[in-house]
């Protein structure tokens, strides 16, 4: 299947609510270019330089989404266009985001990356943590910061229901932050290539599919 076929596919599965970020990382411009004459305008990536490289290459009406985990000191390279970033685990990444998007006059929307998974590896806030923050007014503090939701990721195994409880147990948070503390709160990231269809069903408004709509990644490049 093409890459413009995997795309209708992935979109045709889509309650009306949910958006595609397509997951470009790893991929040559030219399947970008595929995805984007299909009419993806959504893409997501994960390494500061390689999203610089194709922001450059493709038409300004993308929507630039960054799903890796981002170092402070190279946050300044993408603020001045990122759309959304899925990945924010720490209130010193906010703090930096905050004073780069000042400078260049925008506000940065983000999310929180909570960390869900039984992995040690994964980064991310704990529930409470977030509870924590929220409750003191921390993330008010950043004009140029507009949290608008939370991200996860789940265990990554084959048992489905193990996952399932995993982007349930996020969703009824998302729910709880939003009606008690944070009320404009408007998108929850789950789901990726193995998961997302399971995510959908917990409520996921953006999901992040890679390898289904690109194939494999070659890491060796
Ligand atoms: C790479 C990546 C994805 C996409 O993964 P696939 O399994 O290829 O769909 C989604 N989310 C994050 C955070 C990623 O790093």
């Amino acid at each position: 299947m093409s890459i413009a076929n995997r795309i209708d596919e992935v979109k045709a599965g889509l309650p009306q609510t949910t958006r595609l970020v397509a997951v470009s990382k790893y991929h040559p411009v030219s399947a970008l270019s595929e995805a984007y004459s299909a009419g993806q305008r959504i893409f997501g990536e994960s390494h500061v330089q390689e999203l610089v490289a194709k922001y450059e290459a493709l038409p300004k009406d993308v929507e630039w989404h960054f799903i890796g985990h981002l170092q402070t000191n190279k946050v300044k390279y993408i603020v001045p266009f990122v759309s959304l970033i899925h990945s924010v685990d720490s209130l010193r990444l906010i703090e930096e985001i905050d004073k780069q998007a000042a400078k260049v006059g925008r506000v940065v929307d983000c999310l929180l990356e909570m960390h869900i998974a039984q992995e040690e590896s994964k980064f991310g806030f704990s529930f409470d943590e977030v509870v924590q923050l929220a409750k003191s007014g921390s993330f008010d503090k950043y004009k140029n910061v507009c949290i608008k939701g939370v991200m996860a990721m789940a265990t990554n195994t084959d048992d489905d229901n193990e996952v399932r409880k995993e982007f349930h147990r996020v969703s009824d948070f998302f729910a709880m932050l939003k009606s008690t503390y944070m009320p404009s709160l408007t998108e929850l990231s789950m789901g990726m290539s193995g998961d997302y269809k399971i995510a959908i069903q917990e409520g996921s408004t953006l999901v992040r599919v890679g390898s289904y709509i690109f194939g494999e990644r070659d890491y060796s490049k």
